[in-house]
C-alpha cells in the first residue's frame, strides 16, 4: 500500500478549507494546507467580515442625522476614510493570525504558495513537493469582471476594499449582494453613488415583494438607480476621470467603477483540466453527495464547485467532508433552508421560498405580510420601511418562507430559520408570544392574509 506524506492536503484555507482541515484533523488525519493570498480566504480578507465593518460605519450618518430627533445636538461630523480602512485592515490582520493559530492547534502543517498538482496524489508549492492520499480543492471563487471594451478601467469588490481614499463619485455595476450592498456603503460614506443594473428590477431570485421594496429604498437612500442599464464600454477622460458609455448611448462621468457582477470559481491553474477533473463551463468542479470529483481521491467544497458561495455553506460542506473521509460517517448536506442576509441598508434577510417559487412548485400558498415604519423611525422621520412576510402552504400550514426587510433583519431571521428547520407552523407561529416592541414581534402577530 503507497504511503503518503498526508492523509489530506487541503488547498485553499478559507472558511471551507480551514474548517475541514481542523476537523479531519479532529478525526486523527494527517493533514497539511496550502495558500497563495490570505488566511481565511474571502470572508475574511474581501468578504463577509471587512464588508460588514464598512456597513457599520456607512450606517453611522443615519445614527448622526437621527440623533437630533433624540435629542442629541452632534456637531456636523466628517468621515475619515483612512481611519476606517486603517482599523479594518487592522482587524483582518488580528483574524488572519487566529486562522493561522487554529491550524497550528489543529497540528495541520501550513504551506505557504500556490500549490499544483503533479498528478492526483502530489502537490507542488513552489519548490517543495508533497503527497496525499486525498487532496481536497477548497480554492473559493474570484470576482467576474465583463469583457467590454476599458475593462481594465473596472474595479472589483478586492479593489473596493483596498481603496485608500474614497472616490467622490461610483458607480456600481451589477444587482445582486455586492452591487447593493457596496451601493448601501458607498451612498453612506457620502458618496455620489448610481447603481446600474442590466435588468428591471434588482436583486433576482429574491421575493418579488422584497425586490419592490430594495428598488424603492436605494432610492431614499440618496443612490440614483439605472435599471436596464447594460454597459457597453469604458473610458478615461482626459481629466482623469472614468467614462462609463452604456448600449443605449446614456454616459455617465464617475471616479470608480465596481463591477459586482458575480464570482467564478477558482479552479485554473491547479493541474486539475491535466488529472481529468470534470469540471462545469463556468469552472466549477463536478462533485457528488461527498464533495467526491471525477477522480476519486480529490474532493471539492466551497464557492469552487458553484452550489451556494456562502460562507456558511462552505463550512458546513467541509464537516460533512471531513466527518464521511475520516470520521466514518455517511452524511450528506441539506441544502434546504439555507438563510441568507443582504446588508444592505436596511438589511433584508430570508429563508426558504419565495411566494412565486412557492406557487411554481404547485403549492396553494397564504401570504401574511407587514409593511410598516419601524417605531425608531416615527420621531426621526426617516422615509425607510420595513417588510415582513411569511409564505404558508394552505393544505399543512408549514410555513414555506419568511422574508424580511428592515433593522437587523439578518440576526431576526437567524433565529427564525431553526423554527423553519424545526418544520414550524403558522399556528405555532400564532401561538408564540411577542416580544414587546420590536419588529420581530410582527412575524407572531400577523393574523390577516395579504390579500
Ligand atoms: P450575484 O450573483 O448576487 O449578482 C451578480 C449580479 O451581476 C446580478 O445582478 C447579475 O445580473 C449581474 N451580472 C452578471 N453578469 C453580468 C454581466 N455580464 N453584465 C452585467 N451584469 C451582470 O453576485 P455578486 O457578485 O453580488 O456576489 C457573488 C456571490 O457572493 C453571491 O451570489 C453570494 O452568494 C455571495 N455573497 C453573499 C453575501 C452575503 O451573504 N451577504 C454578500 C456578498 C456576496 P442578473 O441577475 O441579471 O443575472
Amino acid at each position: 500500500m503507497a504511503t503518503y506524506d498526508y492523509d489530506l492536503f487541503v488547498i485553499g484555507v478559507g472558511s471551507g478549507g480551514v474548517r475541514a482541515a481542523r476537523m479531519s484533523a479532529s478525526y486523527g488525519a494527517r493533514v497539511a494546507t496550502a495558500e497563495a493570498l490570505h488566511m481565511g480566504g474571502t470572508c475574511v480578507n474581501v468578504g463577509c467580515i471587512p464588508k460588514k465593518l464598512y456597513v457599520y460605519g456607512a450606517h453611522y450618518a443615519d445614527d448622526f442625522s437621527d440623533a437630533s430627533a433624540y435629542g442629541w445636538n452632534a456637531s456636523r461630523p466628517k468621515m475619515d476614510w483612512p481611519v476606517l480602512k486603517s482599523n479594518k485592515d487592522t482587524e483582518i490582520a488580528r483574524l488572519n493570525g487566529i486562522y493561522s493559530g487554529l491550524l497550528d492547534k489543529a497540528g495541520v502543517t501550513h504551506f505557504d504558495g500556490r500549490a499544483k498538482l503533479l498528478d492526483a496524489h502530489t502537490i507542488e508549492i513552489g519548490e517543495t513537493q508533497v503527497t496525499a492520499e486525498k487532496i481536497l480543492v477548497a480554492t473559493g471563487s474570484r470576482p467576474f469582471v465583463q469583457d467590454i471594451p476599458g475593462q481594465a478601467l473596472l474595479s472589483t469588490s478586492d479593489d473596493a476594499f483596498a481603496l485608500e481614499q474614497l472616490p467622490g463619485r461610483t458607480l456600481v455595476l451589477g444587482g445582486g449582494y455586492i452591487a447593493v450592498e457596496f451601493a448601501g456603503i458607498f451612498a453612506g460614506l457620502g458618496v455620489e453613488t448610481t447603481l446600474a443594473y442590466r435588468g428591471p428590477k434588482l436583486l433576482r431570485g429574491f421575493d418579488e415583494d422584497l425586490r419592490d421594496m430594495m428598488g424603492t429604498s436605494v432610492v431614499h437612500r440618496g443612490i440614483t438607480l439605472r435599471l436596464n442599464a447594460t454597459l457597453a464600454e469604458v473610458s478615461r477622460t482626459e481629466r482623469g476621470a472614468l467614462l462609463a458609455t452604456f448600449d443605449n448611448g446614456d454616459s455617465l462621468e464617475t471616479d470608480f467603477i465596481l463591477a459586482a457582477t458575480g464570482r467564478v470559481p477558482a479552479s485554473d491553474d491547479l493541474g486539475l483540466d491535466a488529472l481529468g477533473v470534470e469540471m462545469a463551463d463556468n469552472g466549477a468542479i463536478k462533485v457528488d453527495e461527498s464533495f467526491r470529483t471525477s477522480v476519486p481521491n480529490i474532493y471539492a467544497l466551497g464557492d469552487v464547485i458553484d452550489r451556494f458561495q456562502l460562507t456558511p455553506v462552505a463550512i458546513k460542506e467541509a464537516m460533512v467532508f471531513a466527518a464521511n473521509a475520516f470520521g466514518g460517517g455517511s452524511q450528506s448536506m441539506n441544502y434546504d433552508l439555507i438563510a441568507t442576509a443582504v446588508f444592505c441598508q436596511p438589511n433584508i434577510g430570508v429563508v426558504g421560498l419565495t411566494e412565486q417559487q412557492a406557487i411554481e412548485m404547485g403549492h396553494d400558498v397564504i401570504i401574511f405580510k407587514s409593511t410598516f415604519r419601524p417605531l425608531k423611525h416615527t420621531l426621526t422621520g426617516r422615509d425607510e420601511q420595513s417588510l415582513m412576510k411569511l409564505v404558508v402552504d394552505s393544505a399543512t400550514d408549514r410555513v414555506l418562507g419568511i422574508h424580511m426587510m428592515g433593522a437587523e433583519a439578518g440576526e431576526i431571521i437567524q433565529g427564525f430559520a431553526a423554527a423553519m428547520t424545526a418544520g414550524i407552523t403558522k399556528a405555532q407561529l400564532d401561538q408564540t408570544v411577542g416580544i414587546h416592541p420590536t419588529a420581530a414581534e410582527e412575524f407572531v402577530t400577523m393574523r390577516e392574509p395579504a390579500a
